[in-house]
């Protein structure tokens, strides 16, 4: 994915940057792979998938909207991982356009609070989406719970709700986002969708798969390194590295005559040739590094 020249411009053609931020868990990367119709984003119920900030961009023939995502702010884990994570989160609120802050219907936690004090003083506009709407058996308390976010966060904003999930109103959300975008060219191609490259989704795809085959039983602090990325005309050949915290985290990563790695390969190599239209070689390896979430200089040897 090198960046080629943008797209010929109208004269008011809008793009602008837009970041969406909210909690673990409400589905900030649901809604970019929907919006984008591409899975680009990882999801899973498990909160703090989503690790690093990952640019979405969206094109027609009048606006680009480049979506970031970032990684859920929380404040219980307070490890080296977890505090550069909650810096990349708040350094992209400094330079976007728009801030999306995601709630969950009827959901107003102390997280939200503090995320919503963190975006309420900023410059850029700020919408507030409320997600999981299909969610709701009873659709009339809606209403209510907006009106309530509205009196709680000085009613200046919009609200709109929706469903990630099944796409519910995204349409006016998307109208709404154009119409705040400010007047500039194109920053990037038209047929770009991502500012990461294939490699990290390497990366990324085999880390998915970890955490739905696992679950629970996997420790979030997993990483992914991608040692070699070798692409001919008709194959790619990838050899990753899933480094872990201790030997025992190894076995489970393994798994019983190997299976876990085996199904986590895969399923991991079968999107990785749907995403990259290619015959994908898979290779894994399982490593202990002590501890590696927690120390600074290990995460900046891993590439962090
Ligand atoms: P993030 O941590 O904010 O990025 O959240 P994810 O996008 O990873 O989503 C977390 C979980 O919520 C996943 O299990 C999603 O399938 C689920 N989810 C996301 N959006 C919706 C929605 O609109 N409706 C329902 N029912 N579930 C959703
Ligand atoms: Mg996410």
């Amino acid at each position: 994915m090198t960046p080629r020249d943008p797209v010929t411009t109208v004269p008011d053609f809008r793009c602008g940057y837009v970041t969406i931020i909210g909690r673990p868990n409400v589905g900030k990367s649901t809604l970019l792979n929907r919006l984008l119709e591409q899975k680009l984003s990882i999801t899973s119920r498990k909160p703090q998938t989503t690790r690093w900030h990952l640019l979405g961009i969206k094109t027609d023939d009048r606006h680009q909207v480049i979506y970031i995502d970032t990684p859920g702010i929380q404040t219980k884990h307070k490890n080296a991982l977890n505090r550069r994570m909650k810096r990349e989160a708040l350094d992209t609120l400094q330079q976007v356009d728009v801030i999306v802050f995601m709630l969950e219907a009827l959901k107003w936690t102390e997280t939200d609070e503090y995320i919503f004090s963190l975006v309420r003083e900023r410059k850029p506009s700020l919408i507030i989406l409320i997600n999981k709407v299909d969610k709701l058996k009873d659709k009339s308390a809606l209403l209510p719970f907006m009106e309530e976010i509205a009196a709680g966060t000085g009613g200046t904003q919009d609200i709109i709700p929706v469903s990630a999930k099944t796409g519910a109103n995204l349409d006016v959300f998307e109208e709404k986002i154009k119409a705040l975008l400010p007047i500039n060219p194109p920053l990037f191609p038209a047929d770009q969708i991502s500012d990461r490259n294939e490699r990290f989704f390497a990366s990324e795809f085999i880390r998915e798969k970890l955490f739905k085959k696992l679950g629970d039983e996997l420790p979030y602090n997993i990483a992914v390194t991608i040692d070699e990325f070798k692409d001919s005309e008709k194959l790619v050949t990838i050899h990753a590295t899933i480094w872990v915290g201790s030997t025992s985290q190894k076995a489970i990563v393994i798994g019983k005559d190997g299976l876990v790695l085996k199904t986590v390969g895969e399923s991991a190599r079968k999107d990785l040739e749907a995403f990259l239209q290619r015959k994908v070689f898979l290779k894994t390896w399982v490593k202990v590094k002590k501890q590696w979430a927690e120390n600074e200089s290990a995460l900046k040897q891993l590439g962090y």
